[in-house]
């Protein structure tokens, strides 16, 4: 037996206001409980988007009804609100900029939208930003412009990688996370989005869509040659139904919360991680660049020796499916403890509907 500390996770998806058919608070924190998290920070991209006091209230609300685990919600910089934000920035996990993706009414079109955000959101809090290649370079000039902290979500290719190694030489405030999938799912040959892309019915393409998308094995193997860059592991736990995945538009985005650590720990007994830097990335780094505070009495059991197929006939998110469906894995979460009280335990969840706390309340 393995003893961790309790896992943060400084990416997930609830869906919780207005998609509550794919997840929400309460199976969304069930998920982090059973896959070894404590805390988790809930990205803004609901329906509606969190944006504003009422927004953010609307959130908070549901989380504190539902939510199993301890927890931050996120604030969306949209074109309109950069005025607003700061003054809520004490109740949120952070900023989250949309820099190169549609993201509904999230969407900065140009970059005389980022400064106004770069600008007054307080230095203490966090930005992070959802920007890929070359926007991601922007986005790092405008942390050293403005001369503040950015942590850069989900980074998934080499030349990322390399330009962030090469930031932080320079004395750049950046920080980044990866993504298991990014870790261990290279883009399927052909990619999704070929011309092939409706020839696979049987559950292919549409459901390796993910953003930023899977990438090559030379990025993937450059993520992983590069592991003392990388700052956190955050899933960017993403669910929706298969009904959805297999549509004729596959959204993006896969469930995250209970594979992250079997594979991680599996790549431990494989050689190619130490323990120490699933510490050091899914609980000390983003503790300290999220500023979050500590959880007393809080920690996690874990059967090293555990070997299993993964199976999302096994796992708490609502969306029932995980991209890596018989996968093979050695690690396995069997308690879980959070202030004190047995949150899971050998398979059930024990923390009822409520006991999580808002880490910012
Ligand atoms: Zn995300």
């Amino acid at each position: 037996m393995i003893k961790l500390p309790g896992l943060i996770d400084p990416h997930v998806h609830f869906r919780e206001p207005g998609q509550t058919h794919k997840e929400d608070w309460d199976t969304g924190t069930s998920a982090a409980l059973a896959g070894g998290f404590t805390m988790v920070l809930a990205m803004p991209n609901t329906k509606p988007p969190i944006f504003d006091a009422d927004t953010l209230e609307m959130a908070l609300k549901a989380a504190k009804q539902k939510a199993r685990c301890d927890y931050a919600q996120f604030l969306g910089a949209g074109p309109d609100n950069a005025d607003i934000v700061p003054s809520l920035a004490y109740k949120a996990a952070g900023l989250k900029m949309y820099l190169d993706s549609t993201f509904g009414e999230l969407r900065l079109n140009d970059m005389t939208l980022w400064m106004p955000h770069f600008e007054k959101y307080p230095k203490q809090y966090p930005i992070v930003a959802h920007s890929e290649s070359r926007s991601m370079a922007a986005a790092i000039l405008f942390a050293a412009i403005y001369d503040r902290p950015i942590h850069i979500a989900h980074v998934s290719l080499k030349e990322e990688i390399l330009l962030i190694k090469a930031a932080k030489e320079k004395g750049i405030k950046v920080t980044c996370e990866v993504t298991p999938h990014h870790l261990f799912l290279p883009s399927p040959n052909p990619p999704p989005n070929s011309q092939n892309l409706g020839e696979d019915k049987g559950g292919g393409w549409g459901r390796s869509e993910v953003r930023p998308r899977l990438a090559t094995q030379a990025d993937v193997e450059a993520l992983w040659q590069n592991m003392d860059v990388i700052d956190c592991f955050a899933t960017d736990h993403a669910p929706h139904t298969l009904e959805e995945k297999d549509s004729e538009n596959p959204p993006p985005g896969f469930p995250g919360l209970e594979t992250a650590l079997p594979l991680l720990l599996t790549a431990v007994h494989d050689g190619r991680l130490r323990i120490e830097d699933i510490i050091a990335k899914m609980y000390t780094n983003p503790r300290k660049i999220f500023s979050l505070p500590e959880q007393p009495e809080t920690w996690i059991e874990v059967d090293e020796n555990a070997e299993y197929e993964i199976k999302a006939a096994d796992q708490f998110t609502r969306c029932g499916w995980t991209p890596f469906e018989g996968w093979k894995v050695k690690g396995r979460v069997t308690r879980v403890v959070l202030r004190g009280r047995d949150a899971f335990k050998d398979g059930k969840v024990l923390a009822e509907q409520g006991f999580g706390k808002n880490v910012r309340g």
